[in-house]
């Protein structure tokens, strides 16, 4: 159940804000969306998704067999670290209910 009043702050956004960055509150869209957290996602992804892509498919991309079942998993290998920092910056930055912490 939401709890509180507090909308996001992207201008023309009358959603309840789950999330907050700072002074930034934010829907589940806009959090999505917001330029911090996409840029590191980025910036994670190509550093993880690299290192996965050389220890996964570097036998098959130094032999020259490229085929798209293997661009396949090499866009899956980067989307991987993606999403999981996308995940965990929204899990960190997400607004807590009122109500009280089961175990
Ligand atoms: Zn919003």
């Amino acid at each position: 159940m939401a709890i509180g009043p507090t909308c996001c702050s992207v201008s023309d956004c009358n959603r309840a804000a789950g999330y907050r960055f700072g002074t930034s509150a934010r829907c589940r869209r806009h959090a999505l969306t917001y330029r911090p957290v996409v840029r590191r996602a980025i910036v994670v992804a190509l550093f993880v998704g690299t290192i996965l892509c050389i220890i996964n498919q570097a036998d098959v991309l130094l032999s020259g067999h490229l085929t798209a079942f293997v661009v396949a998993k090499i866009g899956l290998t980067y989307l991987v670290p993606f999403s999981v920092s996308t995940y965990s910056a929204l899990a960190a930055n997400r607004v807590q209910a009122n109500e009280p912490q089961s175990m």
